[in-house]
């Protein structure tokens, strides 16, 4: 991490790739813990929310200019002095972005040995099968109240939070209307079953939704205008569940929702949550029930892998700026 960007981060500026350091992989020392050689990395969109000045507090910590950014990863340990890990151990959890670190013990204990007994691929574990899926999954069971026949409107409705939404919400029998910014983003969601899918680009949300809705759930990927025209489509007693605010992630001068009043005369429920928090809760059920679900294709997903560490850079803007085609990973290594 090179520098805080004021408005998109830029490769080459924001991040810089380096080569000048190198890890002796027989001889380094451990100190207890394990030497990891870093498979896939995940490109998400709050990353962009650590790229800022370490004195602003947030609910994950600011990356610090000079140190390698880091992120949910997949690992395979090459060696351990850890009595939780061997080699050949394949580990989920924080990684920087290097093609080798040793994980200190205490580091190495927040991460989780994945069984993988269905043989997925391990960049799933990032995707549907981690964090994003884990947002979907844990929220979704947590806020939204749904009922079968119900109507519910998911923005970013192509990316891995938004894809496994539609696809949770159409197995409970309620009527999905989704957005995403390009024709074949929108062609990935109708093949998802969405009864409604639209390019917020061409068409105006608000439009559609007057005509498609009222909504009984909002599954809110982006904020801003959108937000105000969920909250105008809005049932009586409707859910809103804040996952995200994409549009408000590159400076942009912020959007002023005016129909917020509307919140009290339609008795909306408004929950705001990060994925983190519902762990506790949800998580157990979620790795009995999802990694089969994706095995046994009940659960779909797209992919946008790039290839190479010195890419990272890229891959971050193309997720701020809507240029991923599904769940932005990094294939650091092959296994
Ligand atoms: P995606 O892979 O869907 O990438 C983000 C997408 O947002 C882009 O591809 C783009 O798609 C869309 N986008 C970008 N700018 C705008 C804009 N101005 N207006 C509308 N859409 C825009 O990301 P994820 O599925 O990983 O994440 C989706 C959301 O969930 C994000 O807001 C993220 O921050 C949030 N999130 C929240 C978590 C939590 O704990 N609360 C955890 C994980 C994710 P398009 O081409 O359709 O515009």
């Amino acid at each position: 991490f090179n520098e805080i960007p004021t408005g998109l981060p830029e490769p080459g500026k924001t991040t810089v790739y380096d080569e000048s350091q190198t890890i002796d992989l027989e001889s380094v020392p451990l100190n207890g813990g394990i030497l990891v050689k870093t498979l896939v990395l995940s490109i998400d969109p709050y990353l962009r929310g650590r790229m800022r000045d370490a004195s602003i507090k947030s609910y994950s910590p600011a990356f610090t200019i000079g140190e390698p950014l880091s992120n949910y990863g997949v690992g395979l340990v090459l060696r351990s002095e850890h009595a939780s890990f061997k080699a050949g151990d394949h580990v989920y959890g924080s990684h920087p972005f290097q093609q080798y670190f040793v994980a200190a013990p205490a580091d190495a204990e927040k991460l989780t040995v994945l069984k993988n007994e269905e043989g997925l691929q391990w960049s799933v574990y990032v995707g549907v099968c981690g964090m994003p899926g884990q947002t979907a999954h844990h929220a979704w069971r947590e806020y939204s109240q749904a009922k079968p026949g119900e109507t519910v409107f998911v923005t970013a409705g192509a990316g891995p939070v938004g894809a496994t939404v539609i696809q949770i919400a159409k197995q409970q029998g309620l009527k999905v209307i989704a957005s995403a910014g390009s024709e074949e983003k929108v062609a990935f969601i109708k093949s998802l079953g969405a009864d409604v899918a639209f390019n917020y680009k061409t068409e105006r949300t608000r439009d559609v939704l007057a005509r498609a809705g009222p909504i009984d759930i909002y599954w809110d990927n982006v904020g801003g205008e959108t937000l105000e025209a969920a909250i105008d489509a809005a049932a009586v007693g409707a859910r809103f569940i804040e996952c995200g605010m994409i549009s408000a992630y590159n400076g942009e001068e912020p959007y002023h929702v005016k129909n917020l009043m509307l919140i009290v005369g339609k008795q909306l429920k408004i929950s705001g949550f990060i994925v983190m928090w519902l762990h506790e809760k949800h998580l157990a059920h979620f790795y009995e029930t999802f990694p089969l679900l994706v095995k046994e294709g009940k659960i779909k997903y797209t992919e946008d892998a790039t290839h190479g560490l010195e890419r990272a850079g890229h891959a971050i803007v193309d997720v701020q700026t809507g240029r991923n085609k599904g769940k932005s990973v990094i294939i650091v290594s092959e296994d």
